[in-house]
């Protein structure tokens, strides 16, 4: 069943029963397929470890696993999920630098040994649990072009690697790699490459202080989910391609990984939100604060100002559900439709709570329907019970077709 299809049925049965219309998403499985196909492709060196974060629903997971892609989890329960459904603990990094002492003593006694750090506390933390973990050191790049800037909360500065080198000897624990995230929506095409030759100068420092098992490249996320992107996938890919090759050619033994999360889940989930209430709004025909060259426009004859109808649409999904990251200003929404005029806000009772300011959309009447495409990513996951409106339920289609593929690279 196609995406379209699954939209309709839904609609359809919501329409036979006269239930109440809670809003859905639909997944399509097959999408992660197609993404490692492109993946495997353009980054035929790295294994892709699904940043669990991103979309964690059961079915995302094993549709990926069944693809031969590993995972990247940052907590207990997300590690407790992945093993739930039979992955290998060599199949997965912990990737979160800063992490609570149960987690870390979790990881351990389930067999996940790879994990990240970026600071003494935690070196010390980890040392306390286990000599046995394997250890990347999360470093610092230049995120500075990004949207979504991971380095003002994790990741060590050159000039602080030797004394996080230093400790861990001291300690006896070993360092096995480096690992980086360049921050989501990077607007400059450098920043990966940089990233690399940077990890290099770690890898170098680590060898010459003693670390001899430097053997994994971590890079990172912030890979684009959607080609409604100005940096495609492609071209990210071949920047990566160039600089790993030159830092890390195939006979260094390196062995490179990345986290990616949007890549996989941004565009394989459709949300359908349903008009629940609607409010006529007359605007001037056009503002003098948009428009100052022409005074004159959207005046009548009589030189009163031409008024406008436009709608305050209030739809049953809103900032506190699936749309995280339009609340924290890191993606806009735009619904399927174009015409006229419209304003859409969520259900909550919190007055920030729009996806839409102004919109172009035909007249709608309570009880239609809306389509956001590309709503995967830190959606569904991020959705809170705020004001007692719940996560929306996922239809899942296409599941059939994963099935038979298998990771090539
Ligand atoms: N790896 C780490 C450590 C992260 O914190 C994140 C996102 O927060 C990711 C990977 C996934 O990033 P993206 O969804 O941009 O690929």
């Amino acid at each position: 069943m196609s995406v379209e299809e699954a939209l309709a049925t839904h609609l359809e049965d919501i329409g036979k029963n006269n239930a109440d219309g809670d809003p859905f998403l639909v997944a399509d499985l097959a999408h992660f397929r197609r993404q490692q196909r492109r993946w495997s492709k353009h980054m035929p060196r790295v294994h892709p470890y699904y940043a669990v974060k991103c979309n964690s629903a059961l079915p995302v997971l094993r549709a990926l696993a069944e693809c031969g892609v590993n995972f990247d989890c940052a907590s207990k329960e997300e590690l407790r999920l992945v093993l739930s459904i039979g992955t290998r603990p060599d199949q997965i990094v912990f990737s979160h630098p800063a992490k609570d002492t149960s987690h870390i003593r979790y990881a351990i006694e389930n067999g996940v040994t790879l994990m990240t750090f970026d600071n003494v506390d935690e070196l010390r933390k980890i040392h306390a649990v286990s000599r046995d973990a394997r250890l990347l050191l999360r470093i610092l790049p230049d995120d500075s072009k990004s949207l979504y800037k991971h380095g003002i909360k994790f990741g060590v500065k050159l000039e602080d690697v030797p004394c996080l080198l230093k400790t861990a000897r001291e300690l006896s624990l070993s360092i096995v790699g480096v690992s980086f995230h360049v921050g989501g929506g990077s607007t400059s095409i450098d920043a990966f490459a940089d990233a690399v030759r940077l990890a290099r100068r770690v890898f170098d420092l680590a060898e010459r202080s003693g670390h001899h098992d430097m053997s994994i490249l971590d890079i990172g996320g912030g890979f684009p989910g959607s080609d409604v992107t100005l940096m495609p996938f492609e071209s990210i890919a071949a920047s990566f391609q160039t600089a790993l090759n030159e830092c890390f050619p195939p006979e260094s033994g390196v062995r490179l990984i990345a986290e990616p999360g949007r890549f996989y889940a941004e565009s394989a989930l459709t949300l359908a939100v349903k008009v629940v209430s609607r409010r006529e709004v007359m605007r001037p025909a056009v503002s003098a604060s948009t428009d100052s060259r022409n005074t004159e426009a959207g005046c009548n004859a009589d030189g009163a100002v031409a008024q406008r109808r436009t709608f305050k649409y209030y739809v049953n999904e809103g900032l506190h559900n699936s749309f995280h990251l339009v609340a924290v200003k890191l993606a806009t929404a735009t619904p399927r439709l174009l015409s006229l005029g419209g304003h859409i806000w969520g259900p909550t009772c919190n007055p920030n709570d729009w996806m839409n300011q102004q919109c172009m959309l035909p007249e709608l009447q309570v009880g239609d329907w809306l389509r956001y495409d590309r709503m995967g990513a830190y959606s569904a996951c991020t959705s809170s019970h705020f004001n007692g409106f719940l996560p929306s339920r996922i239809i899942y289609c296409r599941a059939f077709e994963v099935r038979a593929v298998r990771f090539s690279g």
